[in-house]
């Protein structure tokens, strides 16, 4: 019986892997384009098409069903109206639309999708939430290999290290480290930082039991000067991705507005995942839903934050904080979040209420008792009231404890999967 399951299993997976073969060529297709506006209103702008010589992704799972992340591209085969490529994601524009700056003047940001290269042509759907939480279709495209004008980068000439390696991209989470503010002498120091990075994401749950998943690889960019800018200490240095700290005007909140280059560099390799590890040892980070992961190299001594923002970025996880004076326009009421760990309890079916013991109360109070069981505890998302999370304590909450709760480890897992089956 096992082995017909295998057999079974392995049809499948050579049937999955033909269609991509119908549709596509193992490169990929970016398109880049200019989101701008404000708190109310957006547009959008296309800039070009690019050719890329590495596809990092999966040939199996061409469509996300977990529907994470406020924008969505779909990619629908022209001649026949089939959905063949879809995938959720997220964008610092959408962050500061909803900083006070939004509501004064509209700003525009660089934003990519990336897709398997079609072989016939394509229409291209970019789609948005809505206040419900439903995705509305802002931008289509078409895009026709034969006729459409597309740039063909196969020119990337960067060195590409292994840092890990465990087997063909197609069926691994390849991740991309990008060094950011490593002078040529620092090449060394990078290398070095890598590993560390590496191997203490590897000694956490669940990534150490899923090793033999992932790929890393580093790509190398010297920058002509160490570190990154930093406005509130007066330092402004010329670095390879431009990044800095006290975006969106928080200290710690280490990000690049230059996306479309950071795009050109991670495509020297075959990547689903953008890392960039930035030299210094200012506290700071970020990270958005399949977007970037900044970390500081200053966090390989306390590597809990460069896994807390892996986690945004790659299993699309809220944190599970709330502030004092909360952002009251973060989570609306009566609304559903999509976050797979947070919820305001409109929806819970689909969150994990299925792992909540029968006599655990919902809402669950906070008290000693249920310190150790997954219910829903009011907190997260930013706010004190009104949203909820899974337990008393998780990495996506404080660096406290050492784990990740078990609503966000099998979400984490569910990604893996997506990515490696
Ligand atoms: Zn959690």
């Amino acid at each position: 019986m096992r082995n017909y399951f295998f057999f079974l299993f392995l049809l499948i997976s050579t049937i999955a892997s033909a269609q991509f073969d119908i549709y596509f060529e193992n490169h990929s297709l970016r398109m880049d384009y200019i989101h701008s506006g404000n708190d109310k209103t957006d547009n959008y702008a296309f800039k070009e098409f690019i050719k890329e010589e590495k596809w990092g992704g999966s040939h199996t799972q061409m469509i996300e069903t977990f529907e994470y992340g406020k924008y969505f591209v779909k990619v629908f085969d022209k001649n026949t109206g089939k959905l063949i490529y879809s995938r959720g994601y997220g964008s610092l524009f959408h962050e500061w639309s909803t900083t006070k700056e939004a509501k004064e003047f509209s700003r525009s940001f660089e934003e990519t999708v990336l897709m398997p290269f079609p072989k016939n042509e394509v229409i291209i759907k970019l789609y948005s939430r809505n206040k419900s939480m439903t995705f509305d279709e802002r931008f289509v495209i078409p895009f026709n290999p034969q006729k459409t004008f597309f740039e063909y980068k196969n020119d990337n000439i960067l060195p590409v290290i292994d840092i890990h390696i465990s087997g063909e991209p197609k069926k691994k989470v390849d991740i991309v480290i990008l060094p950011e503010g490593y002078t040529e002498d620092e090449l060394g120091k990078f290398i070095k930082d890598c590993h560390t990075l590496t191997n203490q994401f590897f000694a956490f749950a669940p990534y150490s039991q899923n090793k033999d998943k992932f790929n890393m690889r580093a790509v190398w960019i010297p920058s002509k000067e160490s570190g990154s800018d930093s406005p509130r200490d007066s330092v402004e240095v010329s670095t390879a991705l431009n990044t800095s700290f006290n975006t969106l005007y928080s200290d710690r909140y280490c990000m690049t507005l230059d996306y479309h280059r950071v795009r050109d560099y991670a495509a020297n390799a075959p990547y689903d995942q953008i890392y960039i590890l930035v030299n210094t040892d200012k506290y700071g980070g970020g990270a958005i839903y399949n977007y970037y992961s900044v970390s500081v190299s200053g966090n390989l001594k306390s590597p809990k934050v460069f896994i807390h923002e892996f986690g945004h970025a790659f299993a699309g996880l809220a944190d599970e904080y709330g502030y004092e004076d909360s952002f009251e326009n973060m989570y609306a009421k009566g609304v559903e979040p999509w976050e797979p760990n947070i919820t305001t309890l409109v929806d819970f079916d689909t969150k994990w209420k299925d792992m909540v013991a029968s006599n655990t109360p919902i809402p669950t109070p906070a008290n000693a008792k249920y310190t150790d069981k997954i219910g829903a505890f009011e907190g997260a998302g930013y706010v004190k009231k009104g949203v909820y999370r899974p337990k008393m304590d998780c990495m996506m909450r404080s660096f406290d404890g050492d784990v990740f709760c078990e609503v966000c480890s099998k979400a984490i897992v569910d990604m893996i999967k997506f990515y490696s089956e």
